[in-house]
């Protein structure tokens, strides 16, 4: 597991990092603690949910994917924000939907396949921002791995 991958920083993240440092989560605290955010075209359910979809639970530069979680289709943050928000039970994908769309990066908007994901290395394929590898080793919580 590559801690720092040299090829995920790109120019392109020089962008996604200004996305960040606008949220600006830290200076002015949210008091309503369930919010929806729109990032990209999706809404992204949670707790504290900011401009690139970190949340109360995972809040480093790299949090930046929510997942759409099998049982209701909406993203969420993490399974702890799908806990605390939705009214339900969070189911896994099943192995034979790893081609759904379910990713989204939360720096730049696009939405990967859960095969997509992970196989991606632990950064966007797309805009090349880094992702938290920690995120896959509890893949297991979202997805029948
Ligand atoms: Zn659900
Ligand atoms: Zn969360
Ligand atoms: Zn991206």
């Amino acid at each position: 597991m590559s801690e720092d991958d040299p090829a995920a920083r790109t120019g392109r993240d020089e962008r996604a990092r200004a996305a960040t440092e606008s949220a600006d989560v830290d200076a002015e605290p949210d008091r309503s603690s369930r919010r929806v955010s729109v990032v990209g075209e999706e809404r992204v359910r949670g707790v504290e949910v900011d401009a690139v979809t970190r949340c109360a639970h995972y809040g480093t530069d790299r949090d930046v994917v929510a997942i759409r979680v099998a049982c209701c289709e909406r993203f969420y943050p993490c399974h702890a924000c799908h806990a605390a928000v939705a009214e339900h039970d969070a189911e896994r994908w099943p192995r034979s939907s790893f081609d759904a769309p379910a990713i989204l990066c939360g720096a730049c908007g696009t939405v990967l396949s859960i095969e997509t994901y992970l196989d991606c290395e632990h950064a966007c394929p797309d805009c090349g921002h880094a992702f938290n590898p920690g995120c896959a080793a509890h893949a297991d919580r979202y997805f029948d791995v």
